[in-house]
């Protein structure tokens, strides 16, 4: 059995407080928030903070405000559970219910937070692994080491950016709210990813993200696929997001964002671009997916091989969008292979 270390829990009671225990404690700090993926990490000795700051007594972190007319702000503390189930989420952006209610089990989704989710550790097959069997091939520079197994040429760790929401965030055009003790900023939710397996945030160490900022839905539809192998509680290896603008039946503007296909989600802009002004006609959708499979390049290190992956990326960008084209606006879509 995997033990955790000891630790030292800082609950926090209000933002402030949070980001003062963080920066008083420096690098041996980490937030928790449902735990869900930092425990498990802790017990690998993947992650060794000798001080958690906990999240889940922050009363101003969780819960869902705002309004159709002018979007919603989702506290970083709000219960994946919590946003699968809003009906304002489910009617105004079903690629964000079906994502939050896609990640693993029921269990986890009712500790795990959209916050923790936003920010959740890149993945790999040499390194989601126990210390032990780690220490047998010799570690990794992800954790412990100084080569990636995966490319040993590599200046660079290639781990998979393997959060459900991410790409849909990206798609969506929806912002973070970043707190330090310096003050706030509000990002782009693309520009709180990086291609990098180890630095995969923007986010400064002592800084907290606070709130997802969702813009007016203004009738854009949104779908988001996922592919795993066990629909019950894996991982993706594939997300698919999409969002459209309709004008009638004409294409206004569109995203398309793949996760789990580099170490940060990645948008098909060729693919987006190619779908404005167009309609989703059979063709132009099988044009369009076809643009879309070209970014992405997985690497042989998570579940499935990497070319299944990749053909795969065309089949569901085809297929969400066939539901955009087919569905009205609360166009939502759940798929695995299992
Ligand atoms: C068996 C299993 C299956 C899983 N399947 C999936 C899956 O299918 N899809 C998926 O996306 N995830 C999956 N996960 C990972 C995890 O359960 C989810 O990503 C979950 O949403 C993480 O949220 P949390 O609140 O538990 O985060 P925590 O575990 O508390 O934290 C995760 C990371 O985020 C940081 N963090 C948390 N909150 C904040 C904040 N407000 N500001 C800044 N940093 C923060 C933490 O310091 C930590 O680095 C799985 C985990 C397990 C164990
Ligand atoms: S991609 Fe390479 S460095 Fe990164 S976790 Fe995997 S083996 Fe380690």
């Amino acid at each position: 059995m995997m033990r955790l270390p000891p630790f030292t829990y800082v609950a926090s009671r209000t933002v402030g407080e949070a980001v003062k225990a963080l920066s008083d404690h420096g690098p041996t700090a980490m937030l928790v928030a449902g735990g869900t993926d930092l425990y498990p990490n802790m017990k690998r000795r993947q992650f060794e903070p000798s001080v958690l700051v906990g999240l889940g007594a922050v009363a101003e972190l969780r819960g869902v405000r705002g309004s159709a007319r002018d979007g919603f702000t989702i506290g970083a503390a709000t219960t994946l559970s919590t946003l699968a189930r809003h009906p304002d989420i489910g009617r105004h952006y079903p690629a964000l219910a079906t994502a939050a209610g896609l990640v693993s089990s029921p269990q986890l989704r009712n500790m795990g937070t959209i916050g923790g989710n936003l920010c959740v550790d890149t993945r790999c097959n040499y390194y989601n692994q126990s210390f032990a069997w780690r220490k047998s091939i010799g570690f990794c520079m992800k954790k412990d080491g100084d080569i990636c197994l995966v490319a040993p040429s590599s200046p660079r760790c290639w781990a998979v950016s393997s959060s459900d929401t991410a790409p849909v965030a990206w798609a969506l055009g929806a912002k973070v709210r970043l707190v330090g003790p310096t003050g706030e900023r509000v990002i782009p939710a693309d520009a709180l990813y990086r291609d990098d397996g180890i630095q995969y945030l923007t986010r400064q160490p002592n800084e907290i993200l606070t709130d997802l900022i969702l813009p007016p839905p203004d009738g854009v539809r949104s779908a988001y696929l996922k592919l795993r192998r066990r629909g019950s509680f894996d991982f993706p290896v594939l997300g698919v997001a999409v969002s459209a603008r309709l004008d009638g039946e004409i294409v206004r503007e569109a995203r398309i964002v793949l996760g789990a296909v580099a170490s940060q989600p990645r948008e098909a802009t060729k693919a987006g671009a190619a779908l404005a002004g167009q309609r989703l006609t059979p063709e132009t959708i099988e044009t369009v997916a076809g643009l879309a499979a070209g970014p992405s390049r997985p690497l042989d290190n998570t579940d499935f091989t990497h070319p299944y992956r990749k053909k795969m990326t065309r089949v569901f960008v085809a297929r969400a969008l066939r539901r955009i084209a087919g569905l009205a606006a609360s166009a939502s879509v759940s798929e695995e292979v299992g």
